[in-house]
């Protein structure tokens, strides 16, 4: 006695109607393939165990399903999502968060090597403040703004939030351009189906 997948793709995201269709295409199965080892959707019966797990497209719903059903757990739900290809207007936004992002991005490096620079200017600098090392180091040694020991900052509070504040927005231009020029996110639908005896 053998087993495999078999399942339907609904297209839509209402549970009352994903049951009707369901039913239906176990019904019709029976009808067609009978009741006995069909191997086929209509061994699965009614009852829909639901997860809501938005899968990236239909072919990983129906893996899914594959990998965590058992031959006789009946029918599984998965959900899948689909997405709506990027308008003109997504595409230029996009651009337009890519090169802001750069901007900025060359802004937080201009800062940066600024700061080492300036610590730089001495031959030596104690690595001081809360929690800090206190080493005397040779700032030949130092590359960035970190201390090399213990990872303290060399440089002012406010120069490290604005920082901060800079690899914030660069991340999230960055983020919006990739959302962007992937498309809007829609749910796809479901895949119900399961493991049918054969
Ligand atoms: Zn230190």
């Amino acid at each position: 006695m053998g087993a495999s997948l078999d399942s339907r793709t609904f297209p839509v995201n209402d549970k009352e109607t994903i049951k009707e269709l369901w039913a239906n295409a176990v019904t019709e199965s029976r009808y067609e393939d009978g009741t006995y080892y069909s191997g086929v959707v209509g061994m699965l019966g009614n009852k829909i165990d639901w997860r809501d797990i938005k899968l990236a497209d239909e072919s990983a719903a129906r893996s899914y399903i594959e990998e965590h059903s058992d031959k006789w757990s009946g029918a599984m739900a998965v959900s899948f999502i689909a997405r709506k290809p990027p308008t003109a207007a997504d595409k230029i936004t996009a651009d337009s968060c890519r090169q802001l992002a750069t901007k900025a991005e060359l802004e937080r490096q201009k800062l940066v090597l600024e700061a080492i620079k300036g610590i730089k200017v001495n031959d030596f600098v104690t690595c001081k403040g809360e929690g800090a090392c206190k080493s005397r180091i040779a700032t030949k040694f130092i590359h960035s703004t970190l201390c090399p020991f213990c990872r303290a900052s060399f440089i002012g509070f406010r120069l490290q939030s604005k920082l901060t504040k800079l690899n914030e927005e660069i991340i999230r231009l960055n983020k919006k351009a990739q959302e962007l020029s992937e498309g809007a996110e829609t749910l796809g639908g479901w895949v119900v189906g399961g493991i049918c005896p054969s």
